[in-house]
């Protein structure tokens, strides 16, 4: 018989899978001899089951009475009995954090007899009769289907017969009210009583705990954060404590360090005379852990020398829940904290410091992702108005926006939208996820909108609470804001503005422009510190894509070791486009010569400045790549301009010229025509130019004593013929230059026979690029262009692939063929060199791949450099402690 449940005593933090994050957690703290309530874990497995057939697992309910038997024994209490309680929490709590998506019910065990002996035992009747509402108001919703509201629309109402505005202020026999209405609202949904019997109530609360892994929102949230669906979640079983017993009791959340600036020192908020989700929900004002320290400096003190040591227990940053009762502090949950991108980097170089973790680990801490982030612009306040309000800083980034006040509103709109709450809850989680930002007047720094705002890395100002919030409007300050009109919110500075602020580069990015020194910049110095040791440990070379000397010398500056793909049709746009067309419509070889000799200095003197930006680097010119009318206007423009001038009786002259060519040229399937290489063959002297200005430029600049390092590829190679003809005529053309260093040429391999017959056309080239974008359109026989708006969407939805394979490498497909390319073309061709030139070369999950492929260098856009780095880094460095803060 399989094994459902573990006791806390049993378990460890690396059993996550098994027991999910709160059960490895809680089992972790009980080992470590934390006051942790008693309790137990049912396993991620059992969830599982029960998902899979509908009913509990057999055996299950029998493991659990037995573990319960227990816990019993050790609170020496009987759940639910009627002279002296034992209550229990039954708490969701999957593999990764998915923080309020899934169920938890307090107070199981609490029924009409033994509310009474809880508030006998405790001398608190007020207390029983609030905790007895709230286990119906849970158990109705959660397991019944009773709608929220209708509960709080009866609280509402006593608290309105009481003449109170808090629930805190409602009496014992008021409250024994509210339980009497909350019963007859269970019934009239429910047909039934309120189930008195403890057992039943808990092992209800266990089915819809189960259920809760399906539960809508927990669905998106997990497609959000690429959650695997089907790890299932566990269940915690423990013994309650209460933080709503009066003033010496209360509950709260604290972090180990600030988890939006990565601070040194306990950060937190405690709610006096509350329980659970109280503090996170921002219903009313918290306290810091430091005005805890003055009303009870005995747990303080407990609760910051338990912090110290789950941070050396854990290495890492901890989110921590706790509980106060009757000044006796209990430990509810831990785990390795989510954090801003700034924290992630300023926390993993503090923890090298302190000699808690080593360099390649903190490799593991940080993301390219969060890198991204950093290089995010942000507000430029010295032109920004007076700000609105101020609230709590609570996810960084600059978000502008039109104001709207429900989140279907939000997931509907189709422009950049700020979301306004009081609060919010899980159901806002499409609205969070469609916004651009989020404002909430109530909550801090650990409220629901703070914690899921910073996991999704998605602006957010909360607790700005002189916001008075309406239904399609708000008003402060005498002003009022209404749906649709524009803010900014500084989610770094907690301030609000009225209207779209301009924004200005990151102090990241000035870093990387060398414009700001890391010296005494906290963030900065952690940048600096964790990339040079990626560079130091990477494998992989990063190299840039870029057309232009101030884009080479941008990607330089920003790290970039060579020019891994310039695309020379770039430089006949603009008023070179006029050359191109005479080439195009050149009557003759002395025309089309003519033409191509135009185009030449200009092209000369392009590569000379690329040339001498990367001095001493790499640079791979890739040779004329589209398809010729490209370069002409479009067909529908001069079908009209010849159709105007014909009923004009005007002469269409040039027009119709152009028109005839363009129709000569159509093409059914551009992608698949005559582009690449075949144009090379098709059109003399093309590439033949190409390759002079390349020799010249590069003589030029040896000349000039620098260190031109070009290296020349032919695009769209499918054939080990089209590569020797090309090289034939390239070898002729070189020949004929004096002063120019050797130049290496190569190919790319983006066309899937060239892939797979790279063992030969290796042997005509000194190096492959991948063309992943166009590898991976002939791979999936689709057309980026065509498919990703008609229906990615929707194949995203049905799973056929769980990111765009234009976003992160097809690995299964597309990378099939990267690595039989690498392995063919090494096999003929030893000393041959690979890289990367698509857009998946600056992707996080492809890099990865590529550094296990073997692949020497990726090359991508010179934004993306540092996280390429970045990520070349982390895939050196084997994993040794990865921390998940998922
Ligand atoms: P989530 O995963 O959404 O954070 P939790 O399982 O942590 O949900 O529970 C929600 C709240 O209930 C937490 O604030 C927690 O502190 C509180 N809680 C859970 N179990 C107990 C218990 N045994 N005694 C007192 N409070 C509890
Ligand atoms: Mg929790
Ligand atoms: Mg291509």
């Amino acid at each position: 018989m399989s094994r459902y449940v573990y006791d806390f005593i049993d378990g460890d933090k690396d059993l996550k899978d098994l027991l999910g994050g709160k059960g490895a957690n809680l089992a972790e703290m009980t080992r470590m001899g934390l006051s942790v309530p008693p309790g137990f874990t049912i396993t991620t497995a059992a969830c599982r089951e029960y998902l899979r057939t509908g009913s509990m697992p057999v055996g299950l309910l029998d493991e659990v009475e037995q573990h319960l038997r227990a816990v019993q024994v050790r609170m020496d209490k009987i759940l639910g009995a009627p002279d002296d309680p034992l209550l229990v929490s039954v708490r969701s709590g999957g593999k990764f954090s998915m923080p309020g998506m899934m169920e938890t019910i307090l107070d199981i065990g609490l029924n009409d007899g033994s509310v009474a002996g809880l508030a006998r035992r405790s001398g608190d009747e007020r207390f029983a009769w609030d905790s007895y509402r709230r286990l119906i108001q849970m158990l109705g919703r959660t397991v019944f289907g009773v709608p929220g509201e209708q509960f709080e629309v009866e609280l509402a109402a006593a608290r309105t017969a009481a003449g109170v505005r808090s629930d805190a202020d409602l009496s014992a026999v008021q409250l024994r009210d509210v339980v009497g209405a909350y019963k007859k609202v269970f019934h009239a949904h429910t047909g039934r009583d309120f189930p008195q019997a403890p057992h039943e109530q808990l092992f209800l609360a266990i089915g819809s705990v189960f259920a809760s892994w399906n539960a809508e929102r927990a669905v998106l949230y997990r497609r959000q954060e690429r959650i695997p669906h089907d790890l299932g979640t566990a269940v915690n079983v423990m013994a309650m404590v209460f933080g709503n017993h009066g003033a010496d009791s209360g509950t709260g959340v604290a972090f180990t360090r600030d988890p939006a600036t990565g601070r040194r020192g306990a950060y937190g908020d405690y709610l006096r005379n509350a329980q659970g989700e109280d503090v996170v929900a921002g219903i009313r004002n918290t306290m810091s852990l430091d005005e805890l320290a003055g009303i009870d400096p005995r747990s303080y003190r407990q609760l910051l020398s338990i912090m110290e040591r789950l941070e050396q227990r854990y290495r890492d940053l901890c989110d921590i829940e706790f509980t106060i009762e009757d000044g006796k502090l209990w430990m509810l949950q831990t785990r390795v904290g989510k954090r801003t991108p700034a924290a992630a980097f300023v926390i993993a170089g503090q923890l090298v410091d302190e000699g808690a973790i080593t360099l390649d680990e903190a490799l593991q801490r940080v993301t390219g992702e969060q890198l991204a982030h950093l290089m995010f612009p942000s507000f430029d306040t010295t032109a920004a108005p007076a700000p609105l309000t101020t609230g709590v800083p609570a996810s960084p980034g600059a978000a502008v926006g039109a104001v709207v006040f429900d989140s279907a509103a939000a997931a509907a709109a189709t422009g950049p939208v700020i979301l306004v709450r009081r609060e919010t809850n899980p159901d806002d989680l499409p609205g969070m996820i469609a916004a651009r930002g989020i404002l909430t007047s109530r909550g801090g720094k650990t409220s629901h909108a703070a914690v899921v705002a910073r996991g999704m890395g998605k602006t957010c100002v909360c607790g700005a609470d002189d916001l008075d919030i309406g239904e399609d409007s708000f008003t402060v300050g005498g002003r009022t804001v209404k749906t649709g009109d524009v803010i900014s919110v500084d989610g770094t500075s907690g301030r609000v503005y009225a209207g779209a602020v301009p924004v200005h580069p990151s102090p990241v990015v000035r870093y990387f422009e060398g414009e700001l020194t890391p010296a005494g910049d906290p963030l900065l110095s952690a940048v600096q510190r964790l990339l040079t040791h990626a560079d130091h440990v990477a494998r992989l070379g990063v190299h840039a894509n870029a057309d232009t000397g101030p884009d080479a010398g941008r990607a330089r500056r920003f790290g970039a070791t060579g020019v891994g793909l310039c695309r020379t049709e770039h430089m006949f746009l603009g008023d070179r486009r006029i050359l191109v067309e005479r080439l195009i419509l050149a009557d003759g070889d002395t025309e089309r010569e003519a033409a191509l000799a135009a185009l030449l200095p200009l092209q000369r003197a392009d590569f000379v400045d690329l040339f001498t930006a990367m001095d001493g680097l790499p640079v791979t010119i890739r040779l004329i790549d589209p398809p010729l009318h490209e370069f002409l206007p479009p067909l529908e423009e001069l079908t009209a301009r010849v159709a105007r001038a014909d009923a004009l009786g005007d002469d269409p002259g040039h027009d119709a010229t152009l028109l005839a060519a363009v129709r000569r040229m159509h093409e059914a399937n551009p992608m698949l025509g005559l582009r690449g290489v075949r144009l090379g063959l098709v059109v003399p002297g093309l590439f033949a130019m190409q390759v002079r200005a390349i020799a010249e430029a590069a003589a030029a600049r040896v000349a000039a004593g620098g260190d031109p390092r070009p290296e020349i590829m032919v695009p769209l190679v499918g054939a080990v013929q089209e590569l020797e003809m090309v090289r034939a005529e390239a070898a002729s053309v070189l020949a004929t230059v004096d002063g120019a260093p050797p130049i290496r040429i190569g190919t790319m391999i983006e066309v899937p026979r060239a892939a797979l017959t790279a063992g030969q056309i290796a042997g005509h080239a000194d190096f492959f690029s991948f063309g992943t974008n166009d590898l991976t359109q002939m791979t999936w026989g689709f057309s980026r262009d065509d498919v990703e708006g008609a229906f990615f969407g929707k194949y995203l939805e049905l799973g056929v692939f769980a990111a765009s394979p234009f976003e992160t490498l097809d690995t299964g497909g597309v990378g099939e063929l990267v690595r039989t390319a690498v392995e063919r073309g090494r096999a003929a061709h030893p000393e041959l060199v690979t890289g990367v030139c698509g857009e998946h070369g600056g992707d996080p999950a492809s890099i990865r791949f590529f550094h296990d492929a073997g692949v020497d260098y990726v090359s991508c856009s010179p934004f993306r450099v540092p996280i390429a780095r970045l990520e070349a880094g982390r895939a050196a460095t084997t994993a040794a402690a990865v921390s998940d803060s998922r």
